[in-house]
């Protein structure tokens, strides 16, 4: 009776802390792509505390001791409860807990925390299929410098790129979708900006035109990858930043997109706002003056990048950016990823 009381207990436990099995991607394709692995289940600041507790029945409780262990940080005992405080510089916590018996350990559980003191998204705009070199060079450019880097960055992908793209187009976006380092984002269908219609009025994508066609031009790049690309996107920024309340109402109907770039105020969608720049105007990055701008205490910042538009000197410019970032030892995350450690 009790070991069954026990296992219960166990189950419980393993649903605070949702981190006992990890699924690591293999590839049996020719060139092993680099995978990187997810390999924490929470996010917590420098300094910030969070009460932890396991789950278990009272009579449960009454035979039995939770023993905690923790490499980074510190834990207090709170009641029964422990609280955890994560240490002042950004890093890695293994948090343990080992409950025993009078005799026996009879379960185990361990979850591991990304400390942060500045979270970054590189929200990196305009993904589309290159004719000539399938992925542009620039883009190829920008790839392997966050790859270099080790770093993160998330791609918004023109949905027409799929219609037009060859098999070696869809084969690149899926394996930039699989490498872990990239989170592909719907950037729009057609990336129509500031058109001007019938009656004179001017429109975008998803700016002063009707609902049922923003609501369209969102699902067919759903759909698209879904059916191209084998993956479902959760993630949305408009093209031009330029949306209404229309697409407010028309993201209510898309519940799998869960983060949405600039967007309205939209819960239980997360919004990621304007925090930081680089590109001053858009597509030129200008490092002194995103220095000028960076505030170190915001807990998130997103840096808007055009890298299709880049010259030599603008990339010598984004990576001093990173260099200066990675010093300041922020925490490069993607959208879908942040949502889901939220969670
Ligand atoms: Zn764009």
């Amino acid at each position: 009776m009790k070991i069954t009381r026990y296992l219960r207990l166990a189950v419980l436990a393993v649903t605070v802390f949702a981190g006992c099995s990890r699924e690591v991607e293999t590839s049996n394709e020719n060139v092993r792509p680099e995978i990187v692995v997810q390999a924490y289940d929470k996010l917590m600041r420098v300094n910030e505390s969070s009460i932890i507790s396991v789950a278990m029945e009272a009579e449960a409780r009454q035979d039995i001791t939770v023993s905690w262990w923790t490499d980074n940080g510190r834990l207090d005992a709170v009641g029964s409860s422990m609280m955890y405080t994560a240490p002042d510089s950004a890093g890695i916590a293994v948090i343990k807990m080992v409950v025993r018996d009078r005799t026996h350990q009879v379960c185990s559980d361990s979850t591991i925390i990304r400390i942060y003191s500045q979270l970054v998204f590189l929200k990196a705009d305009d993904l589309d299929y290159d004719q000539v070199n399938i992925i542009s060079p620039r883009w190829q450019r920008f790839i392997g410098i966050i790859k270099k880097k080790k770093i993160k960055a998330n791609l918004g992908l023109i949905g027409t790129s799929l219609e037009k793209g060859n098999s070696d187009y869809i084969a690149a976006v899926k394996q930039l979708a699989k490498n872990g380092r990239f989170e592909i984002w719907n950037h729009g269908y057609d990336h129509v900006l500031q058109q001007v219609g019938d009656a004179g009025e001017v429109y975008s994508e998803f700016q002063n035109s009707a609902f049922a066609y923003q609501k369209d031009h969102l699902l067919r790049t759903q759909r698209l990858a879904k059916s191209k690309l084998g993956m479902v996107i959760h993630t949305f920024g408009a093209p031009g930043n330029r949306i209404d309340v229309n697409t407010k109402t028309a993201l209510d109907d898309i519940a799998d997109i869960k983060v949405w770039y600039y967007g309205l105020p939209d819960p239980p969608r997360l919004v990621l706002k304007r925090m930081g720049e680089l590109e001053f105007p858009a597509g030129n990055p200008d490092f002194e003056q995103f220095i000028a701008r960076y505030q170190p205490e915001n807990d998130y910042i997103v840096l808007q990048l055009h890298p299709n538009m880049w010259n030599d000197e603008q990339f010598a410019e984004f990576e001093k950016t990173i260099d200066f970032l990675i010093k300041q030892q922020v925490t490069f995350i993607n959208p879908y990823e942040y949502y889901q450690l939220k969670q």
